[in-house]
């Protein structure tokens, strides 16, 4: 990216969650402030890369949810936040998130991101309606997906080798921030290990 590089987003959301860490928050509210950062950087990034022409053509709107049939690989800290978003539902949206995560558990047992989408499970956060039930708390994957073209997501998800045009600056932005929290997470002496999602709320106590 001209005159600004994805390692500054990486830099950027670490130093946000570090210093979470140092003013002695939990791994939620340093989730929470990597997050805060990367949407400033990425604001940045939109007007410096003129990037507004490209988002404009990105087909993603509420209740698409395609893409949320595949391994979300998270940190302990993106499900803090997840945790805690589910913990303010009401108890019969966790028993029926606790009910999706033991069938996406169940049918994901030992699959590969391949195999996880032929089988089409799905995110046991996605409601009925297509919505994500945990928008605000979305994991940093979540927020890297994009796509120009709804048509050839749903095509893939049916199983056609179709590739699905993406803005790579965003998918790079946080995929980048990602990493970022994971160092901090490591500095901080916190378990930084890549898991499931599903299979992480899965074993949540909900
Ligand atoms: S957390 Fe939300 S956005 Fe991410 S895969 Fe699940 S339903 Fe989709």
């Amino acid at each position: 990216m001209a005159g600004l590089g994805y390692s500054d987003a990486r830099r950027q959301a670490a130093a946000a969650a570090a210093q979470a860490f140092a003013q002695g928050k939990g791994m939620a509210e340093a989730t929470r402030a990597a997050i805060a950062a990367t949407d400033m950087f990425f604001d940045k990034a939109r007007r410096v890369l003129n990037l507004d022409p490209l988002l404009k053509q990105q087909a993603c709107a509420a209740g698409c949810s395609w893409c949320c049939h595949q391994i979300v690989a998270i940190s302990a800290a993106e499900l803090d936040l997840v945790a805690e978003a589910i913990a303010a539902k009401p108890p019969e949206a966790r028993a029926a998130i606790a009910a999706r995560a033991r069938d996406a558990a169940t049918k994901g047992a030992g699959l590969d991101q391949r195999q996880w989408w032929a089988a089409r499970i799905r995110c046991p956060l996605l409601e009925d309606d297509g919505l994500c039930g945990v928008h605000e708390a979305r994991p940093l994957p979540c927020r890297a997906h994009n796509s120009a073209d709804a048509g050839a997501c749903r095509r893939s998800f049916e199983g056609e080798p179709v590739r699905t045009p993406v803005l790579a600056a965003q998918q790079g932005i946080w995929a980048h921030a990602q990493a970022g929290l994971g160092e901090a997470l490591v500095q901080a002496k916190r378990p930084a290990e890549a898991m499931n999602l599903a299979l992480a709320v899965a074993a949540l106590p909900l």
